[in-house]
């Protein structure tokens, strides 16, 4: 298990999995803190969409192959989901509609408790698959409260869900403060 924190400030699984693109607005400073599969299931264990990380991190060191093309998926579906929250890309729209199909027809509805929950295949697509269904709940909810950080380079998203709707920073101490001192020293230039 990789020691990095993965921000969960999007309000839904599937824009925490977004904001794994630190500075997405500035080419120059963009970092992919999910730069291949390993760092993907890191980011499966530690938001709890896949059963067993272990598993499949050892699925994943013997079939390198698989896991290079699984991780080049999971980061389409990535931006796809960016591109068709914000860019209304039809493209990004297809590629998830697809990717949910095609998850449906590897997973299996099972008995959770009270309900019964979709369950990804337990193979090295489950991580594509468990993502795909989290993209499908997304883009299918109310987008009303989809957002970008106020930010010029930050480029991550969250549904704002304040009681006034008006959250303009992804968190108040990161870019909130960040800008505000900013401001305050544009100001007193003046
Ligand atoms: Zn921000």
């Amino acid at each position: 298990m990789g020691a990095t924190t993965f921000p969960r400030v999007g309000g839904h699984p599937a824009f925490d999995l977004v904001d794994t693109v630190h500075w997405r607005l500035d080419d120059t400073r963009a970092i992919d803190t999910l730069p291949d599969v390993e760092a993907v299931l890191d980011w499966c264990a530690e938001i709890d969409v896949i059963a067993d990380p272990d598993a499949l991190r050892a699925l994943a060191s013997a079939a390198p192959a698989t896991a290079t093309a699984e991780h080049a998926a999971i980061t389409a579906l990535r931006e796809a989901v960016y591109e068709a929250v914000f860019e209304e890309s039809p493209d990004a729209v297809a590629l998830i509609a697809r990717e949910h199909i095609d998850a449906l027809s590897r997973s299996s509805l099972q008995r959770d408790g009270y309900r019964w929950r979709w369950h990804p295949p337990a193979d090295l697509t489950g991580p594509r698959a468990a993502i795909a269904l989290l993209a499908h709940d997304l883009l299918t909810s109310d987008l009303r409260a989809a957002r970008q950080c106020g930010d010029d380079a930050c480029g991550w998203v969250y549904l704002d869900t304040s009681p006034r709707h008006n959250r303009i920073w992804c968190t108040a101490a990161g870019c909130g403060n960040r800008n505000r001192v900013k401001r305050h020293h544009a100001r007193s230039r003046v």
